[in-house]
């Protein structure tokens, strides 16, 4: 028998045992919007009056998708709502998910693939669970990432379900766990494989069924977890002082901790009301807001393309030529994509040990921390080192990672251009060279374009790809392509000086040195760039890149906008001192070894002391206005120049190829979420320090409610 629903199936496999098949119509994943809830309700009223029931067993007719969570557009249009519509949320959900776990017979959540969010918290009201052994079933509570708590119950179940220690873990990172530590938690009680999954549901039912083993934990799940006050107590303080430096900003993971340990022995009804207060807190907080913002931006970035219409040709092979540091992270990255990889330098002794390191580097396994040894040898075979141009030009794509010098690398590609196949395509990891000016050196400007990657490779997502004025709509495809078989988020962007990171991070950069010039010292401007979230503060920043490096990408962006960019005496006076930051452990702070945080140094502080200008000290909000207003503007200028295609692009590359604070939601998000008002008053005290003050039109456009910043 088989009752048709629009997103749900009611049918019986076999009599007593009913299957609720999740699988959204037109949709690649299930999710949990306000139709396939009501549609849930009905079925399970249905089931309620049914007399003759041994189980019933949820699962999805999507291969490798079970439920993916909540569908987050239509919760996203409750932000504005008043609060109480939110708790309304919460408590529909903790109703229709106690009314699966009170049905009379054993409940089963049938889990192959993707588990998350309200997904789990569907599967952890049910009585069993059972998952599929493949890579791709992961269980997961990631509501942290939204700036969230799990609002459907999860804050409650799981612990009481895999202790609380394993529940805070889950909760408080976000992480999915495989099939195989769902099982060993106590998250799943068996793993299978995927094309036995309905035959073992429909097995464990019936056992469960005659043993009514189900019913004795359901007892024990409703009455609290096992763990005595002291060692909540315990797991409360070593967890809080994990979470205590990014609870300011993002309080969630802090309050999931407190809510666990506060309910942990509360009955249920207790408990999940102090989860919909707890919920309601959160939801439509600046931090939450600004996580969803970031969430959105990533999902239209896996759309990003050239054209819909030119073909991006899907590279098999890569070539990298430069073994330095770049040269090694890219291999590295093509290497765990699964890649063919040749890697070639001018300096051969280079070779073996950069080789050596991009296997370790691709082989390296997070959740074991360490090498993957097996992985490793069967890595290694497929990166080769190569010698000659001929060699080096026999993959779909390559990348040049050499010297950052126009003659040279102008020299390099127009050997490997004539060399390499027709379908082939050229890119320049350059972090300055106009891409367009390399271009017009080649026979075939349109089949290359920059593929600009950030230090360090294998944390930095974001990789710009260049257009020049002559590559072609199926090279930047290809390259799209290619960043995102690397797990690497494309951004493309028009040719010009800094292209857009760079670009957005000079003016950040110069403001911080007129904060020198007016007083305030390396100490107090990198504290109000963390105080407001940034990973490192920009005189750290310009340790780490090097003050000599620096001053010659500075000079780039003077050359390129000199009214705007304030060309200061100090660096060249710390780099003639030999201070070049952290490669040679002085610069604006001084470097131990071993000790990572950098350290004042009164001989620096001694040379900046003769540079300022005017005491003109401010406090720690007017310097972070400084910092960012002018990165602002120039984000507002990239806008305006269309130098990326849309807004999303500038928040994206500020985020993952600048490490702005994603709870921010990036630059323009910032803007907005203050409003047009209070970005001109902010404005207001420094326009009379000229162009870099000045803001551009399209600002000003949307301070007067002509546009908005974000779309
Ligand atoms: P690196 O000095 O670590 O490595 C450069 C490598 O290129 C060296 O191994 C060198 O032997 C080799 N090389 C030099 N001339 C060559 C030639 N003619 N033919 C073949 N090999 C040659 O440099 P890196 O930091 O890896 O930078 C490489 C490129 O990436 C530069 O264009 C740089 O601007 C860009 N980039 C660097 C960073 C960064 O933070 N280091 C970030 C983004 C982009």
């Amino acid at each position: 028998m088989t009752a048709g629903s629009r997103s749900i199936t009611l049918s019986f496999p076999r009599a007593g045992v009913a299957l609720l098949s999740f699988d959204l119509p037109g949709k690649s994943a299930n999710v949990l919007s306000t139709e396939v809830v009501v549609e849930l309700e009905s079925h399970l009223h249905a089931l309620r009056t049914m007399c003759d029931l041994h189980g019933v067993i949820l699962t999805s007719g999507k291969p490798g998708t079970f439920i993916a969570g909540a569908d987050i557009r239509e919760f996203v249009g409750l932000m504005d709502q008043p609060g109480e519509q939110v708790a309304e949320l919460c408590r529909r959900g903790h109703l229709l998910l106690g009314q699966l776990s009170d049905l009379s017979a054993v409940t089963v959540a049938a889990i192959d693939g993707v588990c998350l969010g309200g997904g789990l918290e569907l599967a952890l009201a049910c009585d069993r669970r059972l998952v599929t052994t493949g890579p791709k079933t992961q269980l997961g509570l990631p509501e942290v990432k939204l700036g969230l708590i799990p609002g459907w119950g999860g804050c409650v179940r799981l612990p009481r379900l895999i202790g609380p220690a394993a529940a805070v873990e889950m909760i408080t990172t976000g992480q999915p766990v495989s099939a195989a530590t769902a099982v060993q938690s106590g998250l799943a009680s068996e793993a299978v494989a995927s094309e036995c999954l309905l035959a073992a549901a429909i097995d464990l039912v019936e056992r469960e069924a005659t043993s009514k083993a189900y019913l004795a934990d359901r007892a024990r799940l409703r009455q609290g977890v096992l763990m005595n006050q002291t060692e909540l107590d315990f797991l409360q303080f070593t967890t809080s002082a994990k979470l205590a430096a990014e609870a300011e900003h993002q309080p969630a993971a802090m309050t999931a901790l407190n809510l666990i340990v506060a309910t942990a022995h509360d009955d249920l009804t207790t408990a999940l009301t102090a989860e919909t207060l707890a919920f309601g807190h959160l939801f439509g907080s600046p931090a939450s807001r600004a996580l969803v913002h970031v969430f959105f931006l990533q999902d239209y970035n896996k759309h990003t393309q050239a054209s819909a219409t030119a073909v991006a040709r899907p590279a098999q092979s890569v070539s990298v030529l430069g073994a330095g540091i770049m040269g090694i992270g890219i291999a590295a990255a093509a290497l765990r994509a699964g890649l063919q990889v040749r890697l070639g330098d001018a300096d051969e002794s280079r070779l073996p040990g950069a080789s050596a390191e991009s296997v370790q580097e691709a082989a390296f396994d997070p959740a074991i921390k360490k090498v993957d040894p097996e992985r490793a040898i069967a890595l290694a075979a497929r990166i080769s080192t190569v010698t000659t141009d001929a060699e080096l030009a026999a993959s779909d794509v390559l990348i040049e990672a050499i010297i950052e010098n126009y003659e040279i690398k102008v020299s390099v590609l127009q050997k490997l251009e004539s060399l390499v196949p027709p379908h082939a395509i050229l890119a320049s990891n350059t972090s300055s060279i106009p891409i367009s000016r390399l271009g017009s050196a080649l026979a075939r400007p349109d089949r290359f374009c920059g593929m600009h990657f950030f230090n360090p490779v294998k944390r930095m997502k974001l990789v710009e790809v260049i257009r020049g004025t002559q590559t072609s709509d199926e090279t930047i495809n290809t390259a799209i392509a290619l960043a995102r078989k690397l797990g690497k988020m494309p951004v493309v962007v028009t040719d010009g000086p800094g292209f857009l990171v760079n670009r957005m991070l000079s003016p950040y950069l110069n403001e911080s040195i007129e904060l020198l010039h007016d007083g305030h010292s390396p100490r107090e401007i990198d504290a109000a760039a963390v105080a407001y979230g940034m990973p490192l503060g920009p005189l750290a920043l310009y340790d780490l890149v090097g003050l000599d490096t620096a001053f010659y990408a500075g000079r780039t962006m003077y050359e390129a906008f000199p009214d705007r960019v304030r060309a200061s005496p100090i660096l060249p006076a710390l780099i003639k001192r030999k201070r070049l930051g952290r490669k040679n452990n002085a610069g604006f702070f001084a470097y131990r070894e071993g000790v990572a945080e950098p350290q004042d140094d009164p001989a620096a502080a001694e040379i900046l002391a003769g540079y300022v200008r005017s005491e003109n000290r401010l406090p720690l909000a007017q310097i972070q206005d400084r910092l960012l207003l002018v990165m602002l503007f120039e984000a507002c200028r990239i806008l305006e120049e269309g130098r990326v295609r849309d807004a999303r692009d500038i928040d994206l590359g500020v985020i993952f190829g600048l490490g702005f604070p994603a709870f921010r939601g990036g630059i323009l998000h910032w803007a907005q979420s203050l409003g047009g008002d209070q970005i001109m008053r902010k404005i207001e005290p420094w326009r009379e320090r000229g162009a870099r003050y000045e803001p551009p039109q399209l600002l000003l456009d949307w301070a007067a409610g002509k546009r908005t910043l974000t779309a």
